[in-house]
């Protein structure tokens, strides 16, 4: 069995901006865009397709921002804690 975890592309909706790169990046065609009770489409995997590839997680553009900020304020924290 495979010990590497299985992706989660959000887990609240205000972490998705529903721009289709993860759909159009699964060479599986493992994620459905599905409309919540307001008509948004947010994706949804079927980890029964997955293959664990991760392209979904490396293109989506939300997880890249929010990974340059950590980033940035880790170096920022660096820059106070160590004067570098
Ligand atoms: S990890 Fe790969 S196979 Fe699985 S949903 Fe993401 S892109 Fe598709
Ligand atoms: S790539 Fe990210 S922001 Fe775009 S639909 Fe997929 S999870 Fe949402």
């Amino acid at each position: 069995m495979s010990d590497k975890f299985s992706p989660v592309l959000y887990k609240r909706k205000e972490d998705c901006c529903g721009c289709t790169a993860c759909y159009a990046a699964c060479p599986r065609d493992a994620i459905a865009m599905i409309p919540d009770e307001e008509g948004f489409e947010y994706p949804v995997i079927d980890y029964s397709k997955c293959i664990k590839c991760y392209n979904c997680l490396n293109v989506c553009p939300i997880k890249k921002y929010n990974l340059t900020r950590i980033n940035r304020n880790s170096a920022i924290q660096k820059f106070y804690l160590y004067g570098c």
